[in-house]
């Protein structure tokens, strides 16, 4: 390849989401020259859409008396990890999420509150004003742009590293322009996921139908790289799937009318989890991906319609759609959903089977057996809460159909509590570092809610501990 362009920093860094930004300005803090290297035209990759960072011992907790210590947070973690995660590493991290909160918005991060997913976890969700595209990214751009020792270059897309006697030595590149050699002293891999590459979530992922929920060009070349120069691959395969109406905006009142815990059944027409997962939204996910296809129904009646549209909805997606909220457009936005063919009306149980394609004599057993549950307060077969058991009794019969998306990918390169990166034989290559969902390490084979908004608490915070075992490794 013809180098058209040659560049040169301390430390090249792959990527300009959360963890990019957050390595570039720890470095530049310490005195190194940084070159940050963007395949897109503006920051912020997945993190411009994520909502909030797990933390705990932040101000916000002390302030709301939420009394959760790291110790208890790293054994329920490794707990629900079931020790597959990185113990060092995870315990490292979490040591750092309430002194990163306070050193996020002295950059200028804006946090709206302080928050948990579901009834069942602790508040250890911190929000970030208008998403992290204006939270968090706007912010930690607008820093990085005023650092003299730190250069942005977006369009401009990282294909390989440069190795030289083992060491990362820096990185070729393709932008708008030509190619670039940019020789630098260390890398910093911050490229995100791997969930717009369909063949390694077909290789990789138990749950091979997932699509993005965003897509995006996340393709894991960063990790392909690090492979390349002899990282060891780990944790692949670990995906933050969740249960969604197929190409529905997360905020979409039909989104929110089919991913509520009714009645699930498979292709099949049984029933086959207790639908309240739902507020563990990677199990849900985890369940829909051993049914035929990865694909179910919801199914209500029209009652439930009518309480959904006057009075409220059991479950909703994080903060994407209030709970406190009714579906006004209920109604509308059901029959657009019959247009695309993702929701089905029918005067009958046979007719509705006889539409979603379904055995008649399974999906009306189905129906009775749950028919039966709310009849009796209790869920003999899943042992789902009577909150959520509603009768499917009067017509006109629902069906919403739900799929398999995935938010993002966590794994991909094996790095240790200080994210050096790892070789087969747990030697560490000089100069390279991997941070954020490029790195494995914190999860076990699924992502865990218990810490909700670790996926970007890790990014963040190995963000910048990339940064400082870099500065460390420079002398500086
Ligand atoms: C809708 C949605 C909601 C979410 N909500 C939450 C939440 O509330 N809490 C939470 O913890 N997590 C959440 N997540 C996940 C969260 O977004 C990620 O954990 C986090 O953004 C990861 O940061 P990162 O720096 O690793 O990757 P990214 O932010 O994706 O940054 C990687 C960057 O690298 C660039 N890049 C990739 N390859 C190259 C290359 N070869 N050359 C140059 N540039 C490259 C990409 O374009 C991208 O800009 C959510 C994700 C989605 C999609």
């Amino acid at each position: 390849m013809n180098h058209e362009k040659e560049m040169q920093a301390d430390v090249v860094i792959i990527g300009s989401g959360a963890s990019g930004l957050c390595a570039a300005l720890t470095l530049s803090y310490g005195g190194a020259s940084v070159l940050v290297f963007e395949q897109e035209s503006e920051p912020g990759g997945m993190t411009n859409y994520a909502e909030g960072m797990f933390a705990v011992g932040s101000r916000y907790q002390k302030k709301q008396k939420v009394g959760l210590t790291v110790e208890e947070a790293f054994n329920v973690h490794m707990e629900e990890t079931h020790w597959l995660a990185n113990p060092r590493l995870v315990r490292t991290f979490m040591e750092r999420t309430a002194g990163t909160i306070d050193w996020l918005e002295e950059q200028g991060a804006e946090f709206s509150g302080l928050f948990t997913i579901s009834p069942f976890t602790q508040r250890v969700w911190h929000q970030m004003e208008g998403l992290g595209k204006e939270g968090l990214i706007a912010p930690l751009f607008k820093k990085a742009e005023e650092q003299k020792n730190i250069t942005i270059v977006f369009d401009t897309e990282v294909k390989s590293l440069i190795m030289v006697g083992g060491r990362a030595a820096g990185v070729l590149a393709e932008g708008k322009d030509g190619s670039i050699k940019a020789a630098s002293k260390a890398v910093v891999i911050a490229s995100g996921g791997y969930q717009d590459n369909q063949e390694w979530v077909d290789k990789y992922c138990k749950s091979g139908f997932t699509r993005p929920v965003i897509p995006a060009r996340q393709l894991g070349s960063g990790i392909r790289m690090a492979w390349e120069a002899g990282a060891q691959p780990y944790d692949m395969g670990v995906m933050q799937t969740i249960v969604l109406v197929p190409e529905e905006e997360l905020t979409s009142q039909l989104l929110t009318a089919g991913f509520q815990p009714r009645l699930w059944v498979n292709t099949l027409g049984e029933r086959f989890v207790n639908e309240s997962i739902c507020w563990k939204f990677p199990m849900a996910g985890n369940a829909l991906a051993r049914q035929p296809g990865a694909s179910a129904w919801c199914v209500f009646d029209d009652d439930t319609r009518v309480y959904m549209k006057e009075k409220g909805v059991n479950y909703v997606l994080g903060e994407f759609y209030d709970i406190l909220k009714n579906l006004p457009d209920l109604d509308e936005e059901l029959e657009r959903g019959i247009q695309a063919g993702k929701v089905f009306k029918a005067g009958s149980l046979d007719q509705l089977a006889a539409k979603i394609g379904v055995q008649a004599a399974t999906f009306k057993d189905a129906v009775t057996e749950y028919n039966e549950c709310y009849d009796g307060k209790y869920d003999p077969i899943f042992g789902k809460d009577r909150a959520y058991l509603d009768p499917i009794r009067k017509a006109p019969f629902y069906a919403v159909k739900l799929g398999l998306a995935a938010f993002m990918t966590n794994g991909g390169i094996r790095i240790n509590h200080k994210t050096e990166v790892l070789k087969e034989d747990r030697t560490v290559i000089p100069g390279l570092f991997a941070a954020g969902c490029s790195a494995g390490g914190i999860l076990g084979d699924t992502y865990e809610v218990s810490t909700t908004g670790g996926s970007l608490s890790f990014a963040v915070n190995t963000g910048r501990m990339a940064g400082e075992s870099a500065l460390k490794y420079l002398g500086k």
